[in-house]
Order: structure tokens, then C-alpha cells, then sequence
């Protein structure tokens, strides 16, 4: 077998494929499936994945939607009218009272960034002061709370999905900085009848770091509750909470998939 690596991990790298390929015999010719359809090793006639121009850091890629980019709101709103947060500096603010807002668009699976920062002037106890939270299909919630410091039940802080799994780690910025999330969200699905056919599920990035691993989704989130599946639609809007906290936003947007 040819094996082109830099010599640092060749040894490795290429004893660990060389092993695969002797014990399976033929496995290097055996198709595997891919979206319904099965494809050889290096099967020339795969289609190539699309190319997208990656921005720098955290900036939206070239096929994404940007939900709010620093100015423009037109893709959110406040159940039907028009968007009650407001922007201050390039950021998105909530207004005391401004309730909940929700994207305007309709998602299923997706990939979403969002940043968000706690002001330093707040004062974060345990629930109370920096709480909000994104709620993807509107029920199923990734928690947004100051939890550097604040201790508070561990399914209910930074990167929780609430009520169901705490984070792996903390990996919370304190007060005043900002905080990103890049979300994989799969969306759940159902019978005809209303029974749940697959659980949904969320591998979640907060600041670079996994808090949470292709965990599945236990239902829609409760507070104090169990949660439970209802049927709903194959897409619904994402909202964010108005949880009665001055959190701030900035650079959010998604990427459906699986359409
Ligand atoms: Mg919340």
C-alpha cells in the first residue's frame, strides 16, 4: 500500500491502515452506504461536496443565512410583527418586557453560530440575571446562562440542554465576554401516528470546546418537569428567550441541513 504522510505520523498512521486493509481482505473495494447510496473506496463518480468560502473566525460561510449580522433584523420577529429587541452597537439587545423573538424562517436539522455575552454588570444567582436560551423547532433548549462564576443545578447552566444533560465541562467565559456556540441540531421526527420514530439531537460547541456529544434529545424542554416528545412540524422557527435579562447577541447564523 502506498502510504504518502509526513514522516512524524506515517508510522502510525499508515501501520493502522495497512492493518484494516489486510484483515478485511477486499474491504478496500467494498462499497458502504452513503445517503441511500452505496459507493466504492475512492469511487471516482462520488459527488464532490459543495465548496464554500470559509470566512475567518466565526464569520458566516458563504451558504449560510445570516439570522443577525450586526445591523439588519428582518430575519427575526416578535411572534408575528416586527422585532422588539433592539440594536445597540452592532449588538442585539433585549429590551426589558420585549418577550421572546423567533426566526422568521422555518428549520429543521441545522448548524447554527451564535455569540452571547453576559454584561459585566450583571449579577448572575443561579437562574436569575443572565439566563436566556436558544429553543430550536421552539422547544427544545440549549441553555445561555452566566456560569462564570455561578453555581446553579448543573442541567440548568452554560451549555446545558436544559433539564436533560449538563455540560461535559464549563467552558464559560466570565461576565463581559463574549461566548460562542456552533450547534449541530438534528431534528426529531415522527409516525404517522404521532409516535416518535428517531429522537433528536445536539452536539454542541461552547468557546471551541464540546460541552455536549451527539446527545439525544428527551423531549421537548420543561422546567421542573420531564420532558416528552409531542409530534410537531418537520420545521419550526428557532427562538431565543427573553428570560427578563439584559443578555446581548451578535453573529448568528445557520446552515440547514439535511433538505
Ligand atoms: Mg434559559
Amino acid at each position: 500500500m502506498h502510504c504518502r504522510l509526513f514522516p512524524a505520523v506515517r508510522p502510525a498512521v499508515c501501520m493502522t491502515v495497512s492493518l484494516a486493509v489486510a484483515g478485511a481482505g477486499l474491504l478496500a473495494f467494498a462499497p458502504w452506504q452513503d445517503a441511500g447510496k452505496e459507493w466504492g473506496v475512492h469511487d471516482r463518480a462520488r459527488p464532490q461536496p459543495a465548496l464554500v468560502t470559509v470566512g475567518a473566525c466565526c464569520s458566516a460561510p458563504s451558504d449560510a443565512k445570516v439570522l443577525f449580522g450586526g445591523s439588519d433584523l428582518s430575519a427575526l420577529q416578535s411572534g408575528d410583527g416586527a422585532c422588539k429587541w433592539i440594536v445597540e452597537n452592532g449588538e442585539l439587545c433585549v429590551p426589558k418586557g420585549a418577550g421572546n423573538i423567533q426566526t422568521k424562517d422555518s428549520f429543521g436539522s441545522c448548524q447554527l453560530h451564535a455569540e452571547w455575552m453576559v454584561p459585566e454588570s450583571c449579577e448572575c444567582e443561579g437562574q436569575h440575571g443572565c439566563n436566556s436560551g436558544i429553543f430550536f423547532m421552539g422547544r427544545y433548549e440549549l441553555q445561555i446562562l452566566g456560569s462564570n462564576p455561578n453555581k446553579t443545578y448543573v442541567d440548568g447552566m452554560a451549555g446545558a440542554m436544559y433539564g436533560q444533560y449538563p455540560p461535559l465541562v464549563n467552558a464559560c467565559k466570565p461576565n463581559g465576554q463574549w461566548n460562542s456556540y456552533d450547534v449541530i441540531f438534528d431534528a426529531p421526527s415522527f409516525n404517522s401516528d404521532g409516535s416518535l420514530k428517531k429522537a433528536g439531537t445536539m452536539t454542541v460547541l461552547l468557546n471551541g470546546v464540546l460541552v455536549q456529544n451527539h446527545r439525544e434529545i428527551k423531549g421537548a424542554t420543561a422546567h421542573a418537569a420531564k420532558a416528552a416528545y409531542s409530534a410537531h412540524a418537520a420545521k419550526l422557527p428557532i427562538s431565543i428567550q427573553d428570560h427578563g435579562d439584559p443578555l446581548r447577541f451578535r453573529n448568528i447564523w445557520i446552515r440547514s441541513l439535511g433538505d
